[in-house]
């Protein structure tokens, strides 16, 4: 097949050569044939030498890379990109096991799949293109993922209204590309969770705090839990499980709480320990009292964008200067930061200024991250996105 090819400056070839899979548009010299958004399009050096075949994009980010070979993108492509994806979480003990069934399937860069992201619920695929050529493809990488999966998939969710960029003016595609309506129950580590991915946020449920929900269940035995920002309530069937005195989840959305209050009966029916109230954080924790000596704040990213990254590190450390402030002596703090634009550093400086403001004397128990199967290409270190601290406040 015959593709549009795009030809780098001199020297521009470099982060290209270490495989990092972005093209910007201030590194194209020229472009031979008139690509459209969403076309793939071959990536050409000095001298004419091949570098890569991509989908081409409208914006800082010219082409995103597929191959750094010169292969077809063609349907066993899509298969062996996901069967490798699935042999992964395989190994991670994720997928093909009882007791956990929700995961992410596709990372985007980190699976070699850039604007790309499917969640697993149980049965239920849900895929996610944030770019126009992973759009066009939804319904080959559909036919892909039935290939690898086999009979453990029923349905596939197509959900990217929020995701694809709005200039391409697509209009919305969103719904079932295969199956449709199963009620489905996912679990994460033998934990039941309602998810609505129709509805809810993102894919429907948040699948990258699975490892530190699992660490806040080993700390809270006794302990009464504030879980701020709950959306599904995540982090309070796990604090249930592991023997909470009392669980508190707060989300400013009724519709989270409502779907928190739904997995809790579907885990702990009937349980007195549980309350849930839709209210403003700063609200809440403006008004709360001490009683609290386990507290998880796991706020929405606040920067989206490198313009707001001030304002998001005020936000940060507003929020947390309050939980220091509150928390009871030998408190624990699971403080969080998903905003890729925040740095580590960063996110770390806004918490300690929050920690001197509060005055108490504070230690680092845990730096937490995203989990496996979100995983981070090595050539590609934007990928690395979800921070957290765990904090043992005197
Ligand atoms: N901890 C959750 C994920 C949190 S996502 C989990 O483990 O699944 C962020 C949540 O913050 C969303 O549910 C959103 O509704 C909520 N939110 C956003 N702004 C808020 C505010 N000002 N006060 C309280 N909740 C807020």
């Amino acid at each position: 097949m015959e593709y549009c090819k795009v030809f780098l400056k001199p020297k521009k070839e470099e982060s290209l050569l270490r495989f990092h899979p972005w093209v910007f548009s201030g590194a194209i010299q020229s472009v031979e044939g008139e690509p459209e958004e969403g076309d793939l399009v071959e990536v050409y050096g000095a001298n004419r030498r091949f570098l890569a075949i991509g989908h081409y994009q409208i914006g800082s980010i010219a082409v995103r890379v597929l191959s750094f070979t010169s292969i077809a993108i063609d349907d066993a492509f899509w298969v062996e990109r996901i069967r490798t994806a699935y042999e992964l979480r395989k190994t991670l003990r994720l997928a093909g096991v009882e007791t956990n069934n929700t995961f992410r399937l596709i990372h985007g860069e980190g699976d070699n799949l850039p604007g790309l992201v499917i969640d697993m619920y149980a049965r239920t695929a849900v895929m996610q293109a944030h770019s126009v050529g992973m759009h066009y493809a939804r319904h080959q990488i559909a036919e892909a993922l039935k290939a690898v999966l086999g009979d453990t998939l029923q349905n596939i969710y197509y959900k990217s209204d929020a995701t694809l960029p709005y200039k391409a003016n697509l209009g919305s595609e969103d719904g079932y590309l295969f199956g449709g309506e199963v009620e489905d129950i996912a679990v994460e580590n033998g934990l039941k969770f309602c998810v609505d991915w129709q509805k809810g946020q993102k894919t429907g449920f948040f699948v990258d705090q699975r490892e530190n929900r699992s660490l806040l269940e080993h700390y809270a035995k006794d302990r009464s839990v504030l879980n701020m920002f709950c959306y599904t309530g995540g982090f309070s069937f796990y604090a249930m499980r592991g023997g909470a005195k009392v669980v508190h989840s707060v989300d400013s959305s009724a519709k989270a709480i409502s779907l928190t209050k739904k997995n809790v009966e579907l885990n702990f029916p009937g349980d007195p320990r549980h309350e849930a109230y839709a209210e403003d954080a700063f609200k809440y924790l403006e008004k709360m009292g001490s009683n609290y000596d386990l507290i998880i704040l796991d706020p929405p990213a606040f920067a989206k964008h490198k313009n707001v990254l001030r304002n998001a590190l005020q936000g940060y450390r507003k929020l947390n200067a309050i939980a220091f402030e509150k928390i009871k002596p030998g408190g624990i703090l699971f403080t969080f930061s998903c905003s890729q634009v925040v740095s580590k550093e960063n996110f770390r400086l806004a918490v300690f200024s929050a920690a001197a403001q509060s005055g108490r004397s504070v230690r680092i128990l845990h730096q937490l991250t995203q989990p496996a199967d979100h995983p981070v290409n090595i050539y590609h270190p934007e990928g690395e996105y979800l921070k957290g601290l765990v904090l043992y406040v005197e």
